[in-house]
């Protein structure tokens, strides 16, 4: 069994100071990082609360009742988020999604899903508005989720054995609700629906190919993820990494796969067609392949930090200048000054990371900053 690392320090707790440059950097909708990278993509954790205990993300050991999670007044509220986010499509942003811990359980998310929905792109159309949900409230929400303007939702879901499924979240939580809730979201016509499937060697790649089974020819699009070093509580080790590649060779067993085109430029699946036309899957292969390149995504935690990669050890305190009387222009500013200094690919330097002690124990969880 992998030996458990506790964080040394709470990563929640120090900030980067996000500052109005002297040097005005307008939205133009053309920002790119040190690395040529546009931004695309804002990812908003609305919640770090969460009603399951996936021991990949937050084990129990840590996320226990002794837990300090963020104290209301330190969220940022939804017009603060609404604000915020404005300035981001100003900047390029085309996609956004809501994510957490559990962003369902979020109080009245769907207010915040309507206020996002009015914003517009820089060309003048909506954003993609998109969620990704552990799927255990959904049959109850989706339908509202839809008519306050969401577009799609991702639902992560780890086999289809309420044994196995019940042990990774760790809550005695009962597949056929996930799978209810599935089902409510393309009713609702929150589709096409995605499921995200993290694989992890020895608890649940057994249950690759069950969910391959239940899910081609149904128009759900089933995605394996490398289970990933994010965090310093989960007590990650490589042990314990099915590679993509190996995910692949265990499904062309049974269903010969074919390459398909990437859908868009940073895109973080990989895709594969059934070869016999059943639909598709998809493989996040953020250990074994990293994706940096074209990395387009940024995260605002649910405190109002700016987070340039999922691995990042701090964030850009944005709160400070949405709280502290910044103008939409100074706040858009200060958004692409960052995002012009960024020069984050964790996932391609991971190997030599890897070599230098302690660096392992400095990246914010996962349940902070979302997916
Ligand atoms: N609670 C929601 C959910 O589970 O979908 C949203 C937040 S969760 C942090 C977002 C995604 O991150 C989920 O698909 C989850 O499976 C994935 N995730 C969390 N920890 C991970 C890890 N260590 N490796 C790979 N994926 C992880
Ligand atoms: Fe909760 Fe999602 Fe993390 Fe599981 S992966 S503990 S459902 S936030
Ligand atoms: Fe983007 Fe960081 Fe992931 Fe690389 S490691 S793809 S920069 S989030």
């Amino acid at each position: 069994m992998a030996e458990r690392v506790i964080p040394l320090v709470d990563q929640r707790l120090t900030a980067l100071r996000a500052a109005v440059p002297a040097q005005s950097v307008p939205a133009t909708g053309l920002l790119a990082d040190t690395l040529g990278r546009p931004l695309r993509d804002l990812r908003i954790s609305v919640t770090d609360r969460c009603n399951f205990r996936c021991s990949y993300c937050m084990p129990k050991e840590v996320f226990d009742k002794d837990y300090q999670y963020l104290p209301h007044a330190s969220l940022l509220s939804f017009e603060e988020i609404t604000r915020v986010a404005r300035q981001f499509l100003a900047h390029g942003v085309r996609k956004l999604r809501l994510t957490g811990g559990e962003p369902l359980l979020r109080k009245n998310i769907e207010i915040l899903v309507s206020q996002l929905a009015q914003l517009r792109t820089v060309e003048g159309t909506p954003p993609e508005l998109t969620l990704t949900t552990n799927g255990s409230l959904l049959a109850r929400k989706a339908k509202s989720l839809k008519d306050a303007g969401l577009q799609r939702v991702t639902v992560s879901l780890d086999g289809l054995d309420d044994a196995v499924f019940r042990r990774m979240n760790d809550v005695d939580f009962p597949v056929a609700e996930v799978l209810e809730g599935i089902a409510a979201a393309r009713e609702a016509g929150l589709g096409p629906v995605k499921v995200n499937m993290v694989v992890k060697r020895g608890t649940n790649e057994h249950e690759i190919l069950p969910m391959a089974r239940h899910f081609r020819g149904t128009g759900i699009v089933l995605r394996f993820i490398e289970y990933m070093d994010v965090g310093a509580t989960n007590g990650w080790c490589m042990d314990e990494v099915m590679p993509s590649g190996e995910v692949r060779a265990l499904l062309a067993t049974e269903f010969p796969l074919v390459p398909l085109e990437a859908a868009a430029p940073g895109e973080t699946a990989q895709r594969w067609g059934y070869a016999d036309g059943q639909g598709e899957v998809g493989f996040i292969s953020s250990v074994t392949q990293a994706f940096c390149g074209d990395c387009n995504r940024a995260r605002l935690s649910t405190e109002g930090k700016l987070y340039l990669c999922l691995f990042a050890s701090n964030g850009y305190d944005l709160r400070s200048l949405v709280r502290g009387g910044a103008s939409d222009e100074e706040l858009a500013s200060a958004i692409g000054h960052i995002w012009q200094g960024r020069g984050d690919r964790y996932s391609e330097l991971r190997g030599t990371l890897a070599a230098e002690p302690g660096t392992g124990r400095r990246r914010v969880e996962m349940s902070y900053i979302g997916g």
